[in-house]
This record gives C-alpha cells, sequence and structure tokens, in this order.
C-alpha cells in the first residue's frame, strides 16, 4: 500500500514524500482512512508505531477548509507530557510544511503570556497538557465549544500519571459532535470505560501488543549487590558496553535519577538527566543534548522518558527493574528501532528476582544472564553499601508499599544522608557536555528565573488519590464533588522519595493486628467540627 491510496490531501501527500516515507506503517493504513471520513477511531498502539502521523497527517487534510477564531481553536490534542506534546509540534510542522496552520502549544512550566497570545491569535491545532489546559479554560482564556477533532494520546499512560479525571473534565467541555481519536498501548479497564462513555461508534485498530519487545534488542541480565556498588556495576557496563553509542539508563524512582546522574558526572561521563520534577528549560536541554550527540547518556525516570522517540540509541541499561513488567517493554523499546540492532542490559540486585520473573512470564522468553548469574554472584565485600543498606525499607527494595503501611498517613523522619553525596533532585540542571564535564554544572538551574511566575493551581506532576498516607503533603487541586472511585493509583509515581526509617516493611504482625475500638458517643457539633 501506498500513502497515495489513503485519501490525503495533495499537500500532505507531498509533506509525506518529503519526510522520505514511502509506505504507511499498519496503524497509518487502517486508521487515516477512517479519520478522513470523520468517524472515531480507537488505536491500539504504542510510540514506534508511527501512531502520531496516524492523526496528524488526516488533521492537516481536514484542517484545509475553514478558520481558526480567536480563543477557539478547531482541534485538540491531549498529551501526557511536555515532551510528548512538543514532539508532536514538530510532527505538525514537519508534516503540515505545505499548509498555513497556527499551531499552539499549552504545556505547564511555560510562559503563560506567549501562550495566550497564540491562542488570541486563532490556533488551528491546540496541544496540551491536561493541567495546563484545564487553566486556562477555567481562566475564561480558551473555549473549546469550537473543537471539530479531539485526539486523546497515550490515555493509558494519563492513567498512570492520574489524569483521567481531568480527561473526563475537557471530554465534557469538547462538543458532544466532534471526531475524537483515541490512542493508548494497552487497554485497562479503566481506558475501556473511558472509551465506551466518550467515543461513538469507533473504528477499533490494533497493531501491536505491549509484550513484545523487538527481536533487534539483545537483552542480558547483569547480577550486582545494592547501593554504591551498583553503580559500580553500572560504570563497568558502560566502559564495557560493545558497540555502546549512547545509552539511555532507567531508574525507578527521580531521587536515583539524581544520584545515578551525579555519579556519572563524577566520574567524568558526559550524561544527562530527565525526570518530572526538572523544569522545562533543562528538560528540553538534556533532550536535545541527547539527542544531539552533546552527551552520550540520558538518566531517567519512567514519566519523562516513556513515549519519547528518540530514533538512534544503541543502548538502554534499567538501573533498577522496572516494578511492572510493562515498563520493562516501554524502556528496552527505546532501543531498536526502526529496524536497527540494540542492546538492553538490566541490574539485578537479590530482591529483584521477582520482577524478572514477571517480565519473563510477560515477553514469553526467558533472558539470559550477561556474566555471573545471582546465585553465582561472590559475597559483597565486607563494610560496603551491600552488607549495610542504606535503607531497609521497601524503597531500597523496589519495593511497592503494603496497603496497610499506605494507609498509615504518618510524618516520617527526614531521610539520613546517602552514602555518595549528591545535590537535591532539584538542582540537577542542563546536561553536562562532553567538554565540560569535569565542573559541576548547577549554578544555572538557581539563577534562572522562573518564566511563569503565575500560580498555577495544577500540577502536571503525576497526582495520587491521596489515600495513601506518604502523598498527605499535597494538595489535591481536584474540583469538589468529584468521586475517586474510578481512579486507579498512579503507578509511576516520579516523586517516591519518603524515606523509611524505623522497622520499614519488617513490622512484627501482632502489631498489623486490628485494633477494635469501643464506640463512643459523639454529639452532632463534635461530628461538624470533625467533618471541617
Ligand atoms: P511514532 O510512533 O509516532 O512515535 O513514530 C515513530 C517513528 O516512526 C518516528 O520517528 C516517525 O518519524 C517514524 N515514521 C512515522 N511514519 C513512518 C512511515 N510511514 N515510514 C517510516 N517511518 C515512519
Amino acid at each position: 500500500m501506498t500513502f497515495d491510496e489513503l485519501g490525503l490531501s495533495e499537500k500532505v501527500l507531498q509533506a509525506v514524500a518529503a519526510s522520505g516515507y514511502t509506505t504507511p506503517t499498519p496503524i497509518q493504513a487502517q486508521a487515516i482512512p477512517h479519520a478522513l471520513a470523520g468517524r472515531d477511531v480507537l488505536g491500539i498502539a504504542q510510540t514506534g508505531t508511527g501512531k502520531t502521523a496516524a492523526f496528524t497527517l488526516p488533521m492537516l487534510s481536514r484542517l484545509e477548509s475553514g478558520r481558526a477564531r480567536a480563543r477557539m481553536p478547531r482541534t485538540l490534542i491531549l498529551e501526557p507530557t511536555r515532551e510528548l506534546a512538543a514532539q508532536v509540534e514538530e510532527s505538525f510542522v514537519k508534516y503540515g510544511a505545505n499548509h498555513k496552520v497556527n499551531v499552539a502549544l499549552l504545556i505547564g512550566g511555560v510562559s503563560f503570556a506567549d501562550q495566550e497570545a497564540k491562542i488570541m491569535r486563532g490556533a488551528d491545532v491546540l496541544i496540551a497538557t491536561p493541567g495546563r489546559l484545564l487553566d486556562f479554560s477555567e481562566r475564561g482564556k480558551l473555549l473549546l465549544t469550537g473543537i471539530e477533532i479531539l485526539v486523546i494520546d497515550e490515555a493509558d499512560r494519563m492513567l498512570d500519571m492520574g489524569f483521567i479525571p481531568d480527561i473526563e473534565r475537557i471530554c465534557k467541555l469538547v462538543p458532544f459532535t466532534r471526531q475524537t481519536l483515541f490512542f493508548s498501548a494497552t487497554m485497562p479497564p479503566e481506558i475501556t470505560r473511558l472509551t465506551e462513555q466518550f467515543l461513538h461508534n469507533p473504528a477499533r485498530i490494533e497493531v501491536a501488543k505491549a509484550a513484545t519487545t523487538a527481536s533487534t534488542i539483545t537483552q542480558g541480565l547483569v547480577a550486582s549487590h545494592g547501593g554504591g556498588q551498583k553503580r559500580e556495576t553500572l560504570r563497568q557496563l558502560l566502559r564495557g558496553a560493545e558497540g555502546l553509542k549512547n545509552a539511555i539508563i532507567f531508574c525507578n524512582r527521580k531521587s536515583d535519577v539524581a544520584i545515578v546522574y551525579k555519579s556519572l558526572q563524577k566520574h567524568g561521563f558526559p550524561v544527562g538527566a530527565l525526570h518530572g520534577d526538572m523544569d522545562q528549560r533543562a528538560r528540553m536541554a538534556s533532550l536535545d543534548a541527547f539527542k544531539n550527540g552533546a552527551i552520550d547518556l540520558l538518566v531517567c525516570s519512567d514519566v519523562a522518558a516513556r513515549g519519547l522517540d528518540i530514533p538512534d540509541v544503541s543502548h538502554v541499561f534499567n538501573f533498577d527493574v522496572p516494578t511492572h513488567a510493562e515498563d520493562y517493554v516501554h524502556r528496552i523499546g527505546r532501543t531498536g528501532r526502526a529496524g536497527r540492532s540494540g542492546t538492553a542490559y538490566s541490574i539485578i540486585t537479590r530482591s529483584d528476582q521477582r520482577y524478572i520473573d514477571d517480565i519473563e512470564k510477560l515477553i514469553a522468553r526467558k533472558i539470559d544472564w550477561f556474566g555471573p548469574a545471582l546465585v553465582d554472584l561472590p559475597p559483597a565485600e565486607p563494610g560496603s553499601e551491600d552488607e549495610h543498606p542504606r535503607g531497609r525499607g521497601r524503597r531500597e527494595r523496589n519495593e511497592r508499599p503494603a496497603r496497610g503501611r499506605e494507609r498509615e498517613g504518618r510524618e516520617r523522619a527526614p531521610r539520613p544522608a546517602p552514602v555518595e553525596a549528591v545535590e537535591p533532585v532539584e538542582a540537577i540542571a542542563a546536561p553536562a557536555p562532553r567538554e565540560e564535564r569535569a565542573p559541576r554544572q548547577q549554578e544555572p538551574r538557581q539563577q534562572e528565573a522562573r518564566q511563569d511566575t503565575r500560580p498555577e493551581r495544577r500540577s502536571e506532576a503525576p497526582r495520587s488519590d491521596n489515600r495513601g498516607g506518604r502523598d498527605a503533603r499535597r494538595v489535591d487541586a481536584r474540583p469538589e464533588g468529584r468521586t475517586d472511585r474510578n481512579e486507579r493509583r498512579p503507578r509511576h509515581r516520579d516523586d517516591d522519595d519518603v524515606p523509611v526509617v524505623g522497622l520499614g516493611d519488617h513490622v512484627p504482625s501482632f502489631l498489623l493486628r486490628p485494633v477494635v475500638l469501643k464506640p463512643i458517643k459523639v454529639s452532632a457539633e463534635a461530628e461538624a467540627d470533625t467533618e471541617e
């Protein structure tokens, strides 16, 4: 099949040809004709399948007739992260080279004033993250009643990040008669419910399962002790990896992104970092430096990195094994793209074995050990961190909290100083380029004036339903009257940095026994006080 057969406009076809694409990918071949016909589409596809063009190309064709009015965008694309939103904007620039379309980007961490000016001019395409979009809408700066096409991209990721209530609100603000193009890599029940509620007789197109890893990727497990020895294992891998051109290194928590980033920087590696707490400029600087080869290594959290399209990554390292097996598939999918070969190594400590079992079950294959297996690993050196792990609690062991403890809601003591002194997560700034890797690069971030000084009521950081006591510090910005019933606890909580002290997970069972309290009489007045 060729692009000519899909019904796209001449201008779009010319831009596609200029991009060098000759054959539509399966999601493009199947989704574009339905999208052009105005039908709702449910695309079950992950990044790397060409799904961005599957919605961008028909949108451009359809936008050729009609004009945008001030404050009333004609189409809306919702993306879970700022980077993905910026990536979609680039697609409009590329495929819309022959069009006169006004594209506006509404993402957090960027000045309101510039964004407002673009919307005032009239946007044909509005690409937004949910929080910033609702901010604009609630301030009366944006009317969604002119939306003709709504795209919801990476819906399962929105779910992970706690954005589903926002998506539901946005769906109710756009006209009932709009066309909806909905994309998700997986279809958990919450997402199915959303599609049943907001899609009208959609064409369902499924192109790849999240459980498949490309055959072009060589995978390996590397046994290691924890703590500082794990960082040494990573360094050895980086120094010895065959054909290493560049690599993405995944950590489960942003605190570890900071630690690994600083450690690699200290050891002279050209490295950058990417996680949800960095400001937008620093995130884009890291990403650009990695894409253009100024740095070879990028230490990331899942939240920041999933879905990013970086075409030529030779290696992926899982510094931490992901606790959710599908994340393994997404992470290693950063390499071996478009038929290229790639290598993915996962560093495994004693407590990780069960996660590996889950991953191997999901991908339906065994992953070989690279070097000695965990059982053959010599004991940790006396006095090393692994002998006295710095945290005995779940965080150090890569675990999610047990439900009972989650509900405790008690304050925890400050975290003890880590063994290797690192600067706070917030201090990560622009990456250390190859030439300047020795000096510390922290100052610019602190000097940088925040562009956006207006209060942002919503945060694009992952949210929680706040039932877990660990999030008691957060302000829940949800509108009143909304129920939590259908909201899943965000899986990727990039901010899982609460220290574990005392017993950690090892709570004696007698302390966990339920305590039966005798009912006491409470006056109506006292009850009212409590509710407040
Ligand atoms: P996506 O899944 O949208 O993130 O796209 C993955 C990559 O595939 C991007 O780098 C696109 O530029 C590229 N791509 C999209 N469509 C095609 C196509 N028809 N042929 C070859 N590459 C494509």
